[in-house]
C-alpha cells in the first residue's frame, strides 16, 4: 500500500472513531420554558408549574424524554452521596454532609402530574432522573408540550444549591426545577448527578418566582416588572409601593441554557454600566469584610468585561450579575454564584473567573461533563490573561505559569487520566481538577505556541463567533485553529487530549565545525512538538531558528518581528533526533534555549537550554 493512501485510510479510521456532525450538519434541540413557582421561606418547600414547549430538531423519532431532578441527590444513599463515601479524596464541601442531612434538610423535587400534548403522561423517577414514556413520538422537526406540576424542598445547601449556605445566603437556587436533559449526536446525556458538571437545551426561559416580600430576588434574566417589585431594580426615582404581601417576580431570559436564581433578605443590591455593554449587577450581605471589597469590585468588573469583549468577543447580553451564594464560585448563563467573604484579589480571582464562563460554557455551550477543559480549562486561560491586565498590565511574563506547573505536578505524579475522561469518571477529584483547569488551560497556551499566538487570539474569537450559541466539541475548536492557522493539528488534540503522553524535547549536542555550529535536537517523550530554538549570540543580538513538524504541513507566522526568524526543514515525527546548521561559529554563541516562551510544558526543562561556554564540543576530523 502506498505511504499516502495508508495515510488516507488511517486519517479516515480517525474521523469515524470520532464521528460527529460537522458544521453543516450541525443540529440543536430547542426549549421554551414558562414556570411559575411559590417559595414557603418557612418551610423552604415549593409549588411550582412547568409549560415547556420541546422542538426536536434532530432527524431521530424521539419515543422517551428525561428530565434531570437534581435535588433529589441532596438524600442519604443517593449516588452523589455514596460517590462522596467512597472516593478516595472527596471534596471537603460534600464529604459525608449528604449521608447526614435529616428529613427537613433533604431535597427533593416530585412530579406530581405530567401532560405531553395535553394528554396525561407515563413517567417515572430514578434518583435524579425522570423518565417519560411518550404517548405519541416526537417526529423530526416536530414539537410537543409538556405541562408539569412539581414541588420541592431545597436542601440545606452541600454542593453549589440549597439553602443557608456558609455564609448565611438563605437560597442559592440552581438545578431548581424539572430540566429536559440535552439529546445530541451523541444520544440522551441523562446522566444521573452524582458531583459536577452540566449540559442543557438552548432555549427561552419565562420564569415567575413568588416569595416574601423582604426577599431580593437576582439571577439569571431580565426582570420584567422591576417598577412594581423595586429591591434597586427599579428606575431611578420611581416610587414602589410597599407591601407585605408576597411579590411575584417576573424574569425572561432567552436564549440560555440554564436558569438561576437566588434571593437573601438582606441583599445589598448595586450596579454598574459597562460603556457599550452590559449592565452589571452586584448582590452580597454587608459586614466588615464585604463592605469595601464589594464597593471596589464594580470598577474591576467593567474593565474585565471590556478587556474579554475586545479579546475573545462580545459577550451578548444585555445583564450580568455578581451574586453572593453558593460554596466556592459556579457559573450560570448571565449570571454567577460566588461566596463574598474574600480577600479582594481573591475575591476578583473568582468573579472575573465565573464572568469569563460566559464564554466558556454560558455562550460556547460545550457539554461540560465531556469537555470539562473546554470550560474551566478554556476559562482558566483567559482569567489569568485578564487577572494580568488587571492587575500588572506592564507585565509581559507568561501568565499560565501556574496551570504548567500544576499540570506537570499531576504528570509527574502517577495519577493523570486522558483529558477525554467523562468528568464524573475521573478516579480521584484531583486528577479531574488539575486535567479540567490547568491541562485545558495549557492546551491553549501550547497551541498558541504552535501556532503563533496572533494567530491564536484571531482563531479564539473566530471559534467564538462561529460556536456562540451553540454546543461546540473538542474538534469543532480544532478545525477552526485549523482553518485560521492553516495548520494541520489533529496530532495535537490526539496527542494532548486523548493520551497522557509527555512532552520532553532537549539539546543533545553542539558542535562547532569552522565558521558554523551544529546543533542536535532530541525528542525523549512520546509527544511532539514543532521547535522554537533561541540563540543569543556572544554581541548580545538574538536570533529564532524555526523547525515545524513535518505533519503540521505549515508552519505560524513570525511571532516577534524584533527577532529575526530562519525556518529550517521541518521535522518528520518518528526522528528521534535532528540536526541542525547555523551559520555562525561556536565562539561567537553565547547560549541556546529550546522555547524561551516557556509555553511547551516540557516534562524537564533542565536539557531545554545550553550555555556554549561550558559544554561546546569542537569538530575533529577522525580521517586526519
Ligand atoms: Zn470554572
Amino acid at each position: 500500500m502506498n505511504k499516502y493512501l495508508l495515510s488516507l485510510l488511517l486519517y479516515s479510521a480517525l474521523l469515524y472513531a470520532h464521528a460527529q456532525p460537522t458544521s453543516t450538519t450541525y443540529w440543536q434541540q430547542h426549549v421554551d420554558y414558562k414556570m411559575e413557582i411559590k417559595v414557603d421561606v418557612k418551610t423552604h418547600q415549593f409549588e411550582g408549574s412547568q409549560k415547556l414547549t420541546y422542538t426536536n430538531n434532530s432527524p431521530d423519532t424521539l419515543t422517551k424524554v428525561y428530565y434531570h431532578l437534581y435535588f433529589n441527590a441532596f438524600q442519604p444513599g443517593s449516588m452523589m452521596d455514596v460517590r462522596s463515601l467512597n472516593i478516595e479524596d472527596p471534596d471537603r464541601r460534600v464529604g459525608s454532609r449528604i449521608s447526614k442531612l435529616s428529613d427537613s434538610e433533604i431535597g427533593y423535587q416530585h412530579v406530581t402530574s405530567l401532560k405531553q400534548n395535553g394528554n396525561t403522561v407515563s413517567h417515572h423517577t430514578e434518583g435524579t432522573i425522570l423518565e417519560v414514556m411518550l404517548n405519541k413520538p416526537i417526529l423530526p422537526g416536530q414539537k410537543a408540550t409538556f405541562d408539569m406540576e412539581f414541588n420541592g424542598q431545597v436542601p440545606l445547601q452541600v454542593r453549589r444549591t440549597g439553602r443557608d449556605n456558609a455564609e448565611g445566603i438563605s437560597y442559592s437556587m440552581s438545578q431548581w426545577y424539572p430540566k429536559m436533559t440535552e439529546y445530541d449526536y451523541l444520544g440522551w446525556h441523562a446522566n444521573p448527578y452524582i458531583a459536577r458538571e452540566f449540559h442543557g437545551v438552548w432555549g427561552n426561559f419565562d420564569v415567575k418566582i413568588t416569595i416574601d416580600p423582604t426577599y431580593t430576588v437576582a439571577g439569571t434574566g431580565y426582570l420584567q416588572n422591576a417598577n412594581e417589585i423595586g429591591h434597586g431594580y427599579e428606575k431611578k426615582g420611581s416610587k414602589i409601593k410597599s407591601t407585605d404581601k408576597p411579590l411575584t417576580w417576573h424574569f425572561k431570559a432567552p436564549n440560555v441554557i440554564d436558569f438561576m436564581w437566588a434571593a437573601d433578605p438582606d441583599y445589598e443590591h448595586t450596579t454598574a454600566q459597562v460603556p457599550n455593554g452590559p449592565m452589571l449587577h452586584f448582590f452580597y450581605q454587608k459586614n466588615q469584610q464585604t463592605e469595601e471589597n464589594w464597593s471596589k469590585l464594580p470598577e474591576k468588573m467593567v474593565q474585565a468585561m471590556q478587556f474579554m469583549s475586545t479579546n475573545f468577543g462580545q459577550y451578548p447580553y444585555d445583564q450580568y450579575s455578581f451574586i453572593q451564594g453558593g460554596d466556592g464560585g459556579m457559573e450560570y448563563p448571565m449570571a454567577t454564584l460566588i461566596t463574598g467573604n474574600r480577600k479582594f484579589q481573591s475575591l476578583v480571582g473568582v468573579s472575573v473567573h465565573e464572568l469569563i464562563h460566559s464564554w466558556f460554557q454560558g455562550v460556547l455551550a460545550t457539554n461540560e461533563s465531556l469537555f470539562p477543559w473546554m470550560d474551566e480549562g478554556f476559562t482558566s486561560y483567559a482569567s489569568s490573561i485578564t487577572m494580568q491586565h488587571l492587575f500588572y498590565p506592564k507585565n509581559d511574563k507568561n501568565p499560565h505559569l501556574g496551570s504548567q506547573g500544576s499540570y506537570l505536578l499531576m504528570a509527574s505524579s502517577g495519577l493523570e487520566e486522558p483529558l477525554t475522561t467523562h468528568s464524573d469518571h475521573y478516579k480521584t477529584n484531583r486528577a479531574y481538577g488539575v486535567n479540567a483547569y490547568s491541562k485545558g488551560a495549557i492546551f491553549l497556551d501550547q497551541l498558541s505556541y504552535i501556532i503563533g499566538h496572533e494567530t491564536f487570539m484571531k482563531g479564539m474569537r473566530r471559534y467564538y463567533n462561529t460556536w456562540k450559541f451553540k454546543h461546540p466539541t473538542s474538534i469543532d475548536f480544532i478545525r477552526i485553529m485549523e482553518k485560521t492557522s492553516g495548520i494541520e493539528l489533529d496530532w495535537y488534540l490526539e496527542h494532548f487530549a486523548y493520551t497522557t503522553k509527555q512532552l520532553d524535547y532537549g539539546i543533545k549536542s553542539v558542535i562547532g565545525q569552522g565558521d558554523a555550529t551544529f546543533v542536535t535536537l532530541e525528542r525523549l517523550g512520546e509527544m511532539i512538538m514543532p521547535i522554537d530554538l533561541y540563540i543569543e549570540y556572544m554581541d548580545g543580538s538574538k536570533e529564532i531558528i524555526y523547525v515545524p513538524l513535518r505533519i503540521m504541513r505549515g508552519f505560524k507566522n513570525v511571532e516577534d518581528t524584533k527577532v529575526e526568524r530562519i525556518t529550517k526543514e521541518s521535522w518528520p515525527w518518528t526522528y528521534p533526533s535532528y540536526t541542525l546548521k547555523i551559520k555562525h561559529p561556536a565562539s561567537k554563541i553565547k547560549s541556546l534555549e529550546i522555547d524561551s516562551s516557556l509555553r511547551m510544558a516540557d516534562i524537564d526543562r533542565s536539557n531545554n537550554t545550553f550555555r556554549l561556554n561550558e559544554h561546546v564540543q569542537e569538530f575533529k576530523d577522525p580521517t586526519k
